[in-house]
């Protein structure tokens, strides 16, 4: 007998997957056991919560050295994607995060922005030096997604930002997806300035890193829905203020879920007055753009918490489906079934 059992009033393990008394077990970093509570499920470590547990969340776009991670793994978050950092920064990170050791979540990383000439974030004021690379011709661009791939980057990302320098040739970028769809790698775009959307579109672009916050058309949002998916980054328009941008973007997003869009929860941590760990925000934001509280629930967490998948959870003082401010009652953080954060004591 070894691992963790952590048990609660109420468990929300994934879409559909409800429970009442339940129980998760953990051990060697993977769930064991995920269902109602039952006596052949023990493990050395027990913990009984008065609360509400579920998966972990995963937070799909970071720039983790702007942030704290002891501070986002204990506010829920065990699993970030960094979305542009220097590759001789954010790799070993990455590496280091898969350790016992490492406090905070498991990070995982894009490398550097592929951009044109000058283009964005190289003049950006929160990039440090090499988190942009320049992309000289279309078989310079396929160089550099094998590059990154070779360093253990899990998503490449693309700057579209067409209001803050020049983007990606055509011909640069077809060679960027071409690459990058050869070794199972997607490609996440920054789409900003007129026409960038529908050109992420053409060219087989997987997602974009932003909601946008111009007003897309209802028939490029219909074919954003049917290609695309959208990582949300809703609270960057808005730090909880009531803004033009964020209405618009609200409203893309509205749109793009009513025609089936998946929407995938990610902060831009590090980009101004976003919290570390689970921004409420964001949750709250997600609503409003008509997610259902189940499916805000899926577009935030890690994986389900079933046999196999990793033993990431929470526990919550009350149910998120009933009131998404309930994340900011934390009671319990577990990361690769170990104690990371409890209010227990
Ligand atoms: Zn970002």
């Amino acid at each position: 007998m070894s691992g963790l059992s952590v048990r609660a009033r109420l468990a929300w393990l994934g879409p559909g997957r409800l429970v009442e008394d339940a129980q998760v077990v953990c051990d060697g970093g993977v769930v064991t056991y995920a269902g109602p509570a039952t006596p052949i499920a023990e493990a050395d470590e027990q913990l009984e919560v008065d609360g509400f547990v579920m998966p972990a969340v995963a937070d799909r776009h970071v720039h983790i050295e702007l942030s704290d991670p002891a501070a986002v793994l204990a506010r829920g978050v065990t699993a970030v994607r960094d979305l542009a950092w220097p590759p001789e920064r954010i790799f070993p990170l990455a590496d280091a995060s898969e350790l016992p050791t490492y406090n905070g979540p498991l990070i995982r990383a894009a490398g550097p922005m592929l951009t044109g000439h000058g283009g964005y974030p190289t003049k950006a004021g929160w990039a440090p030096a090499g988190t942009a690379r320049e992309i000289s011709g279309p078989e310079d661009g396929a160089a550099a997604v094998q590059d990154l791939a070779g360093r253990g980057a899990t998503a490449i990302k693309v700057s579209l930002n067409a209001e803050a320098g020049p983007t990606p040739t055509d011909g640069e970028l077809a060679a960027i997806c071409d690459e990058a769809r050869r070794l199972e790698l997607p490609v996440t775009a920054h789409a900003q300035g007129v026409g960038q959307v529908e050109r992420a579109l053409g060219a087989g672009v997987d997602e974009l890193a932003h909601t946008p916050w111009v007003r897309l058309s209802d028939d490029v949002v219909e074919t954003v829905a049917l290609r695309l998916r959208i990582v949300s980054t809703l609270d960057i328009r808005s730090y909880g203020r009531d803004t033009p941008e964020i209405r618009i973007a609200v409203d893309n997003l509205r749109r793009f879920h009513q025609a089936e869009g998946t929407v995938i929860y990610g902060t831009d941590l590090g980009n101004g007055a976003i919290p570390p760990g689970i921004d409420t925000r964001e949750a709250l934001l997600l609503r409003d753009a008509g997610l259902e509280p189940e499916e805000i629930l899926h577009a935030m967490v890690r994986a389900p918490l079933d046999v196999d998948t990793p033993a990431d959870l929470i526990a919550l003082a009350r149910s998120p489906l009933d009131d998404l401010t309930a994340f900011e009652d934390l009671l319990l953080v577990v990361r690769a079934g170990r104690v990371a954060m409890t209010t227990e004591h």
